[in-house]
């Protein structure tokens, strides 16, 4: 069992973990510990090849460096992936093994859920080192994110009505919601209850069937939702969803969503901007989850306080939204902006929020 260095231009250090007696293989990639260590979910996925799995790691570290960034957290960005099929490859001394890894790392990374894993996992990992968060409530963690996460979502998506409608509002606003997930059904049940119209969308007829009957919504095939007209449309499900093919179909003023990696390449921003569709940036209005964790990581987390700290991506969002109009330039090209700007020391995006108060 070794970390093995594996040189990567851009990456402050990307390691091979292999261990031959659990069977486990994964990368761990840490893009950049300016503004602290790196924090990143660990993913498990049947990646076709080592390639791939490397791919999907630096890719996906480095959008956590964004992430993180923008949150206002004192944290750089990483990530883990651990090659394999999580519904039958799983064992607590696969988990032990790479929490074993996390530890040699020496607290430049914190490691936590994402596809594939979860709290009862991080449990296995946790019994092998102390850079581990999103531990069950039970073991003192801050348990499951997807609902401050959903949260973090609602406040962006009433950001995202407030500058493109003008209203203060949800009461009558149409909300087509795609992937009723952990974080799409939860949305689904805040959006509900203030009094928005929904079309909800899911490849799971009984997600489909759950929210009809609790929240009155309308149905839509997955692909026909993106022609559907509404007023805002919230991606929850894949990434890549905002492309050549759906941007020109789509009937909404604003997007807003908490699906990682909408777009398929910045390039989709500019179509968006230039339609005067508004675009959430997505690694901003999904930051719930991160911020929960960082207040796990800080030793200081509650519910409440999770979700107060929520208000930092509405506040983030409208600097954004209001830059982008003033700059007449892509939401995401301005997000981008920004959290390079904060890696250079300049000030939190709150701040600025508030010094354009
Ligand atoms: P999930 O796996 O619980 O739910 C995804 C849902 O999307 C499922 O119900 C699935 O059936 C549905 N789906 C898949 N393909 C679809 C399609 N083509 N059309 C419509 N529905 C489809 O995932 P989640 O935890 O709810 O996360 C949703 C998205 O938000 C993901 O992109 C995730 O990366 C991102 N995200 C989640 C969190 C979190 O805290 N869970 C945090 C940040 C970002």
């Amino acid at each position: 069992m070794r970390n093995e260095i594996i040189s990567q231009k851009g990456y402050e250090k990307v390691v091979k973990v292999r261990d031959i007696a659990s069977g486990l293989t994964a990368y761990i990639a840490i893009h950049s510990t300016v503004l602290g260590p790196a924090l990143g979910g660990c993913r498990m996925w049947p990646y076709a090849s080592h390639e791939e799995a490397l791919r999907d790691v630096l890719r996906l570290a480095q959008g956590m460096t964004q992430k993180n960034a923008l949150a206002g957290l004192d944290l750089g960005g990483g990530k883990a992936v651990i090659i394999g099929e999580s519904k039958t490859d799983k064992s607590p001394e696969l988990f032990k093994a790479f929490g074993r890894a996390v530890e040699r790392l020496k607290g430049l990374y914190f490691t936590a859920e994402d596809v594939g894993v979860t709290a009862q996992d991080m449990g296995f990992i946790a019994r092998e080192t102390k850079y581990v968060a999103g531990l069950p409530e039970t073991m003192g963690g801050s348990g499951n994110p997807s609902p401050i996460t959903a949260y973090g979502v609602f406040l962006g998506l009433k950001a995202a009505a407030r500058h493109r409608f003008g209203t203060d509002t949800l009461h009558g606003v149409k909300v087509i919601v795609a992937g009723l997930g952990h974080v799409g059904f939860e949305l689904c049940r805040l959006l509900s209850d203030a009094g928005a119209v929904l079309i909800v969308a899911d490849l799971d007829v009984d997600k489909v069937r759950n929210a009809q009957h609790l929240f009155g919504a309308r149905e839509s095939h997955p692909m026909e939702a993106f022609a559907k007209s509404a007023d805002i449309f919230a991606p929850c499900a894949l990434g890549g969803v905002l492309n050549e093919a759906t941007i020109p179909m789509l009937q909404v003023g604003a997007i807003a969503g908490a699906a990682n990696n909408q777009l398929m390449s910045p390039e989709q921003g500019d179509a968006l901007h230039k339609r005067g569709i508004l675009y959430a940036p997505d690694y901003v209005i999904n930051a719930g989850g991160v911020i929960s964790i960082a207040q796990e990581i800080e030793g200081a987390w509650t519910r409440q306080k999770a979700l107060a700290q929520c208000g930092r991506i509405t506040r983030t969002l409208e600097a954004i939204f209001d830059r982008s109009h003033v700059l007449d330039q892509a939401t995401n090209r301005v997000a981008d902006r920004l959290a390079a700007d904060r890696l250079l020391h300049v000030p939190k995006p709150q701040d600025l929020a508030e010094g354009a108060a």
